[in-house]
């Protein structure tokens, strides 16, 4: 089976398409290379973008939820009452890095 990526004008194999429910047939429009190329590229003109929405007060505090109960598995609440019990002093927490590059300098375009 071949399918046309509307992305490089090429007919290839269906193996190449990542798999898409909501498409009629099952198969997202463009290959899977062009999808990488794209993503990278989306991720790379957007990084900004990325870490902003990533460190929206709501989406940080879900991600400390998520993290709280894949890690340790408790809640924000019992976490929070931990917290209180050990007078503030934070034993499960360890501070996050920021995502910016390595050496804290931005990513480059
Ligand atoms: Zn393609």
């Amino acid at each position: 089976m071949y399918k046309f990526c509307k992305k490089c004008d090429s007919i290839r194999s269906i193996d190449d398409f990542n798999k898409d429910k909501s498409k009629i047939d099952g198969l997202r429009d463009i290959c899977k290379e062009c999808r990488n190329s794209l993503r990278r590229a989306n991720r790379k003109n957007n990084i900004h973008k990325f870490i902003e929405y990533e460190n929206r007060p709501e989406n940080r505090a879900k991600q400390r939820a998520d993290r709280l109960k894949r890690e340790y598995d408790i809640s924000v609440e019992e976490y929070d009452k931990l917290f209180e019990k050990q007078k503030g002093v934070c034993k499960v927490e360890r501070p996050r890095s920021v995502k910016t590059g390595r050496d804290g300098r931005r990513v480059p375009k």
